[in-house]
């Protein structure tokens, strides 16, 4: 994914471009701040811009979500605690819009928010970073999750389970030609399970694959995703079997391609 023009960007000084014709095609990562204390959003802002990432910052939730609209980031990095609205909102609203439901969200939680955590993945957050936390981690985390999203693309295929349609570069998925409304962590744990069909998958290896490695994450948080799935799914809810004891599999629906 380091193609020549993101190096070419990365090589330049801190917010200089080559010129017009370079802005608008340059593959810079964007990547929008919503976060109300002063001398972090400073402390981000100068090292992901110094990472190669094009900064939008915002202090209001309401501003993000505007920013977050016009700008169609790669990823937010979202304070829970804001002045106006509160972060679980604003990623709610993020997930609720088509235009950036699939744009991946991380949570900035001050220390032992631990009920924050479980409502930050119920509301299709992608990954938690807790404060105070190292800003070198927290990019190695950022490119963690946008890798993890690069990937989703791929393979480019539509896959038909019965009644069931996944489209995974579209990011779309329909029952019975109807357009279900996924969070992206939703649509990564549907797909995982898709393509591993007919496999058990522990909750252990969803952990680590849905979610990534490094979080703590309790596996109940995945039953609880899991209900939510079956829920939205509706008739096609019923594919995915719980393995008592062991985890979850994709049962054998018929394949219609
Ligand atoms: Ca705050």
């Amino acid at each position: 994914m380091w193609n020549l023009r993101r190096i070419v960007t990365k090589l330049l000084p801190s917010g200089e471009r080559l010129g017009t014709g370079f802005v608008t095609t340059t593959t810079s990562p964007k990547i929008l701040i919503v976060e109300d204390e002063a001398d972090l959003v400073r402390t981000l802002e100068y090292n992901f811009r110094q990472a190669g990432f094009e900064v939008y910052t915002a202090t209001l939730g309401r501003e993000g979500l505007r920013i977050a609209a016009a700008k169609t980031p790669d990823l937010v990095l979202l304070d829970l605690m804001l002045p106006d609205l509160q972060g679980v909102e604003v990623c709610r609203l993020l997930k609720a819009d088509p235009k950036t439901r699939a744009t991946p969200v991380i949570i900035l939680t001050a220390r032992g928010e631990e009920v924050d955590r479980v409502v930050g993945f119920e509301i299709g957050a992608d990954d938690y970073v807790t404060k105070p936390f190292s800003v070198r981690e927290l990019v190695l985390r950022v490119r963690a999750v946008l890798r993890r999203g690069e990937t989703s693309g791929r393979p480019a295929e539509v896959v038909k389970l019965g009644q069931l349609t996944i489209d995974s570069e579209a990011h779309r998925v329909h029952v019975e030609g109807r357009e279900i409304s996924l969070t992206a962590l939703e649509f990564r744990l549907l797909r995982t399970l898709v393509q591993r069909r007919d496999r058990v998958q522990t909750r252990e290896t969803l952990l680590n694959d849905v979610w990534g490695l490094n979080l703590n994450v309790e596996t109940r948080t995945i039953d609880t995703h899991i209900k939510r799935l079956r829920e939205k799914l509706g008739k096609a809810g019923s594919l995915i079997e719980t393995v008592r004891g062991v985890g979850y599999r994709f049962g054998a629906a018929e394949e219609t391609v």
